[in-house]
């Protein structure tokens, strides 16, 4: 039902993953994040755990309970703010414990925000809502502009990319495509990530069209199109790449 609102709307639910291994807990958060059809969150119970489910694919936002076992809500938060494919995701942790040094050191370590147990499911939801609103204002923030490179010069505002001087015509999917690219620059970007982000949630579309389109836009890039790698296993990566000062 909530799919179908959201289909109707034309924008996808935001990705929530939850970890937390008391499963009451975690069924009701799910539960008050999902009743309005603005999210769909899946819940996982062990550290490790959640690094597979984000490595396989990142969320928008995880909730992380500081007490878990084997690996540590801090130690997964700090495994995902080393490495560059997850680093942007937005963390909300949960903690038992009012000290606080484990406020601190969670915020130290990248957390956006923290609350504590017991919370009421409300002000959860009305946080999960804050982060995502700030996290799609940095994305918007980062979706303009002009990205000049050796080759490259994108005016995303204006919709015109060229290189060493010569127009470039792409389809709108491969101007998108580049758009999230450089956006993400420096940074590995899977395949599922593109393409919710580049095709939306159209599921009909497989991954394997993603390399298609890469190898496409590619080509267009000619000299600049080197500045995609392919990076095996995981995805691509926009590297940048700034002209020589003479
Ligand atoms: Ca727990």
């Amino acid at each position: 039902m909530a799919d179908v609102r959201w289909a109707i709307l034309g924008r996808p639910p935001h990705r929530i993953l939850i970890v937390e291994d008391e499963r009451d807990i975690a069924g009701l958060i799910k539960h008050a994040l999902e009743r309005t059809g603005e999210a769909k969150a899946d819940i996982v119970g062990s550290g490790d755990a959640a690094l597979k489910a984000m490595t396989e694919r990142p969320p928008d936002l995880v909730i992380l309970d500081l007490n878990l076992p084997v690996l540590s809500g801090m130690e997964v938060c700090r495994h995902l703010r080393a490495r560059s494919d997850l680093r942007h995701v937005p963390v909300i942790m949960l903690t038992a414990r009012t000290s606080e040094d484990d406020r601190v050191s969670g915020l130290e370590l990248g957390a956006d925000d923290y609350i504590t147990k017991p919370f009421s499911l409300r002000e959860l939801a009305a946080r999960v809502r804050a982060v995502l609103r700030r996290a799609a204002a940095r994305d918007a923030h980062l979706a303009t502009g002009t990205y000049k490179g050796a080759h490259l010069v994108a005016d995303f505002d204006a919709v015109a990319v060229a290189v060493d001087g010569a127009a470039i015509r792409l389809t709108r999917r491969e101007f998108e495509l580049l758009r999230y690219l450089v956006q993400n620059k420096n940074r590995v970007i899977s395949r599922d990530r593109l393409l919710e982000r580049v095709w939306g949630y159209d599921r009909v579309i497989e991954t394997r069209s993603v390399d298609v389109h890469v190898g496409r836009l590619r080509t267009k890039l000619r000299a600049a199109g080197r500045q995609i790698e392919t990076v095996v296993g995981l995805g691509y990566r926009f590297v940048d790449q700034q002209p020589t000062q003479l």
